[in-house]
């Protein structure tokens, strides 16, 4: 499945003494998290209620 994804933010998330911010992509519902070092990853849409070892 392709998807051009198109982000939408959605909001920020606090994850200890840094934050996260969290995009929703419009069109596929996949979320895209950008932590404050620059750091990114997808969450696959469907997979964001899953539990998150960290
Ligand atoms: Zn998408």
């Amino acid at each position: 499945m392709t998807c051009e994804h198109e982000f939408e933010y959605v909001g920020d998330q606090k994850a200890g003494q840094s934050s996260n911010r969290y995009f929703k992509c419009k069109l596929c519902g996949a979320v895209k998290v950008r932590s404050d070092n620059g750091t990114e990853y997808m969450i696959p849409a469907g997979e964001e209620k899953s539990n998150t070892n960290e």
